[in-house]
């Protein structure tokens, strides 16, 4: 099965539909949370997702935020600003799909989550100390996170208890060894400096994980941003991929 592994959309249905076409065909799509926050474009990008095959969706802390699942207090003065304005944005319809996320799903021998095994919706894994603990919170081959925004591989040697970290860069393509966490990194917000949109295709058959970028126009999300007032501060980071 050849399957769409993407994540933080953020509400950049322009980032989204470049993914979606570049992707290619594929039998599922598993979406690894904040499909919403930061963007322009959240009832858009969840009506687009909902029509994906097989969609397998995991709530992020951004979606959590606009269900008020969880306290906006964590939350920086702008990043809380656009979860007022997603929650005066969102249809019943979409409230309805964000509601109904699971924070964690388990396919085969594959963990699904947000952040992290430990805590699905906000641990961030961005070090070998925080994985390695990460390691015993899940017990399938593999995990695949979302939630940094960077592409990442996470490897646990045999007999090892600190991972081998490494960032993934666009058109890596190779197979994954047990047991080890994969960040696809961000469709509609990448954080590498890399201002494309990120995604990955794994095949359940070979194991084999290809990295992806892919360009999009952001000048017309940017606009949008601004039409909508969004922050100043995130219609810029788009441009620069930060
Ligand atoms: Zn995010």
């Amino acid at each position: 099965m050849r399957v769409l592994v993407f994540s933080d959309i953020h509400a950049n249905l322009t980032a989204l539909e470049s993914v979606l076409s570049d992707a290619g065909e594929f039998d599922a799509a598993w979406c690894l949370g904040d499909v919403v926050g930061y963007g322009p474009d959240p009832n858009e990008c969840i009506d687009r997702i909902r029509l994906l095959p097989n969609l397998t969706c995991i709530v992020g802390n951004h979606d959590a935020a606009v269900l008020e699942l969880i306290e906006t207090e964590a939350f920086n003065h702008e990043a809380k600003k656009v979860i007022y304005w997603t929650q005066s944005a969102l249809t019943d319809a979409s409230f309805h799909f964000l509601r109904q996320l699971p924070q964690k799903v388990v396919i085969d021998n594959i963990t699904l989550v947000h952040g992290s095994p430990r805590q699905p919706v906000w641990e961030y894994l961005l070090d070998s100390q925080t994985a390695g603990e990460n390691f015993r919170y899940f017990d399938t081959d593999f995990c695949f996170v979302g939630h940094t925004h960077l592409p990442s591989l996470f490897y646990l040697e045999d007999g090892e208890n600190q991972p081998f970290v490494s960032l993934i860069s666009a058109g890596q393509s190779f197979q994954l060894i047990p047991r080890s966490i994969l960040n696809p990194g961000s469709v509609g917000q990448p954080r590498d400096r890399d201002p494309r949109a990120s995604y990955a295709i794994f095949d359940t058959e070979t194991l084999r994980w290809e990295s992806h970028r892919v360009g999009y126009d952001i000048l017309s999300v940017q606009e949008r941003m601004r039409i909508a007032g969004l922050p100043h501060r995130h219609i810029q980071r788009l441009a620069g991929g930060w």
